[in-house]
């Protein structure tokens, strides 16, 4: 994909908390020989090309691309990385902007949207409540332990995370 390389957001990037390590990469792929997604995926995700992109200020490059999804946050390339690049807080800064753009995987939105609406990314169902029967487990669980999704929703709200969900519905614009 053609990209034009965007400087502000490469200092943007650069000064922001937890991606200030994105200078010290000297691109030695050490992060995807250890990553099991490229391994998984035939090297069709490659974090190392991603910080690449990154010190190269390729926003929108990386904001549209489907394969910055794939990371499984597992910290591995964290680890294993012989500069000390935090990569996976970069990651998370890239997929924070990305869902700012309009352009997170539709399957994340729906997520999204039910944490907002039910306090949990999946709520219950009949077929979990089958589960449950079956391994005699208590089909209610004790009202001590749940917390009511409205006070859930007062602390979504106080983090803007109300406002994403809501950009969802403004913007019909699908990441997948
Ligand atoms: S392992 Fe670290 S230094 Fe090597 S390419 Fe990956 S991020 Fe850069
Ligand atoms: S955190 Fe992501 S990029 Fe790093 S090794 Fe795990 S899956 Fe790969």
């Amino acid at each position: 994909m053609a990209s034009t390389i965007d400087f502000t957001f490469r200092n943007l990037l650069l000064q922001t908390h937890g991606s200030e390590t994105l200078s010290y990469c000297y691109q030695c792929a050490t992060c995807t020989g250890s990553c099991p997604v490229s391994k998984e995926t035939g090297g069709r995700y490659n974090p190392r090309r991603i910080i690449e992109r990154s010190l190269l200020g390729m926003k929108e490059s990386l904001i549209n691309d489907p394969t910055l999804w794939l990371c499984t946050m597992c910290d591995t390339c964290d680890e294993s990385c012989p500069q000390g690049v935090v990569l996976t807080e970069i990651f998370t800064i890239l997929k924070n902007m990305a869902v700012k753009a309009g352009k997170a995987p539709q399957r994340y939105k729906d997520q999204a949207r039910s944490v907002w609406e039910n306090g949990v990314s999946v709520p219950f169902m009949d077929s979990i409540l089958r589960r449950r029967r079956d391994l005699e487990l208590e089909e209610e669980l004790d009202e001590n332990v749940v917390v009511p999704v409205e006070e859930l929703q007062v602390l979504m709200e106080s983090t803007g995370f109300k406002e994403i969900v809501t950009s969802f519905d403004d913007n019909g614009e699908d990441g997948d």
